[in-house]
């Protein structure tokens, strides 16, 4: 008898025991994911709870703001929000908040707050956590209106646009087609008659690809952080332009000159073959890469314009052997191997000329770049830049400031050229552009300098 209640004494322990224990276990883990830190016109919430075999007895999502508690997501009621098991001990809860969710949304903080329950000890004890998380309200669309006038753009060319966007902290630039074209602030231009002090005021430098429709979609946009957006249209004509077609010839002799030299200061591409198959590798596949390269310069831009209002150096004392986008065929032994888009110049002068500094600016590449070989690129500033490839040496390196005509090294035939050449080309954000506009003072004056002076006074 004393031994029996002796052994009920010890269950009765190890069962009180076992109740504490499980009370003491951890809650389900919470990880609010979304939204990070604002909340605008609409906003994603996206909450991940974490529970051994994704079981749960409670499970809400409340936003709170100055006191006030909306339920946006609960187990009682699943059909309010997306409420998935989302791996074998997960549950993920997406919903979108806005103001018909939360009729006194306002501007201001607030808090996302999550509770979840998960059973222990055989549903006998729940076990409970909760999680916070602060966020701002932003509900404020911000403004955006086109300051500039007479757009003019050609199909492979360049226009700047003038804007204004409010708060001057937003996010803005324009959009064309899928291309963003990001905004700098217009007190970054220091020309002789503009001055622009409004910091909302903002240029963009714009380009038509191409490769893009002459009917291709613009507009000025801005996008704060809680993602509120506003967008502006601009007067503009754009104009088709017709792209020459060349063929040209490949032999042995430019194959074993040009392939191994360009493997050997590559790492991008690692082709097999014979020269022709290794060939057609470099000017597909590295192209883009190069092209690709080529664009993430337009990161490292200026806010600041760094050269001035003064036209681009012409290069009109050189032949012009390619121009922009020619359509160009690629033939071996009679064959049609290939077919790319020539994306610049070629300017042909005396083996081993100097090549020269376009316009002020700064050097963001001086070493070989694939198919353009030795290669310079200068950064002139709110994503304008110029590309000088082919060289034989160079004159200056990465980090140099660099005044107009100054020398950056001799033109060559090194990478994808066929003779001694400058490859010459603008680039706007990274996308090639024709630099005959950048050549024309008349087109300085008219699509850039104008539009500063008609700002500047306002
Ligand atoms: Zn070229």
């Amino acid at each position: 008898m004393r031994y029996l209640l002796g052994l009920l004494l010890i269950v009765a322990l190890a069962a009180a025991g076992a109740f504490v224990y499980a009370g003491r276990l951890p809650g389900p883990a919470i990880e609010i994911t979304k939204p990070v830190k604002y909340v605008g016109q609409s906003a994603p919430v996206e909450v991940a709870v974490t529970a051994p075999g994704a079981k749960l007895t409670r499970l809400e999502v409340v936003f709170e703001q100055n006191g006030k508690q909306t339920p946006i997501a609960s187990l009682a009621q699943p059909a309010s929000a997306e409420i998935k098991q989302d791996g074998p001990d997960k549950v993920r809860v997406t919903r979108t908040i806005s103001r018909e969710q939360i009729p006194d949304l306002k501007t201001g903080p607030a808090k996302i707050i999550v509770t979840a329950e998960r059973p222990v000890l055989r549903g006998m004890r729940k076990v409970q956590s909760s999680a916070s998380h602060d966020v701002q309200v932003r509900l404020e669309k911000p403004m955006i209106a086109v300051i500039s006038t007479k757009h003019y753009i050609n199909l492979g060319g360049s226009e700047m646009v003038v804007y204004r966007a409010t708060p001057p902290d937003v996010e803005s630039g324009v959009q064309v087609g899928d291309v963003l074209y990001p905004g700098y602030p217009a007190g970054g231009v220091k020309i002789e008659g503009v001055h622009i002090a409004d910091p909302a005021v903002k240029l963009a430098f714009i380009a038509l690809r191409y490769d893009q429709d002459v009917n291709t979609p613009m507009f000025a946009y801005a996008k704060d952080e809680a993602g509120n957006s506003a967008r502006a249209d601009f007067d503009r004509l754009t104009f088709p332009k017709p792209f020459k077609k060349s063929r040209i010839e490949l032999n042995d002799a430019f194959l074993d000159r040009v392939v191994p030299a360009i493997l050997a200061t590559t790492t991008e591409v690692a082709p097999q073959g014979a020269n022709l198959d290794k060939f057609l590798v470099l000017n597909g596949e590295l192209r883009r890469k190069n092209a690709e390269t080529i664009a993430n310069y337009s990161k490292q831009s200026s806010a600041e314009m760094l050269w001035n209002g003064v036209v681009f150096h012409p290069f009109t004392n050189s032949a012009v052997e390619a121009a922009l986008a020619d359509q160009r065929t690629y033939v071996y032994g009679g064959k049609d191997v290939d077919r790319q888009t020539h994306l610049g110049f070629d300017l042909a002068r005396v083996v081993n000329s100097p090549v020269v500094a376009a316009n002020r600016g700064k050097v963001v590449h001086a070493s070989p770049l694939g198919i353009y070989g030795n290669c310079v690129i200068i950064d002139h500033g709110m994503g304008v830049q110029s590309l000088y490839g082919h060289l034989s040496s160079f004159a200056v390196k990465v980090g140099d400031s660099v005044e107009k005509e100054q020398e950056l090294g001799k033109s060559g035939m090194t990478g994808l050229a066929g003779g001694d050449h400058l490859h010459f080309t603008m680039l706007v954000n990274g996308q090639m552009v024709n630099p005959v506009e950048w050549w024309d003072q008349h087109w300085i004056q008219d699509r850039i300098l104008r539009k500063l002076r008609e700002a500047s006074g306002s």
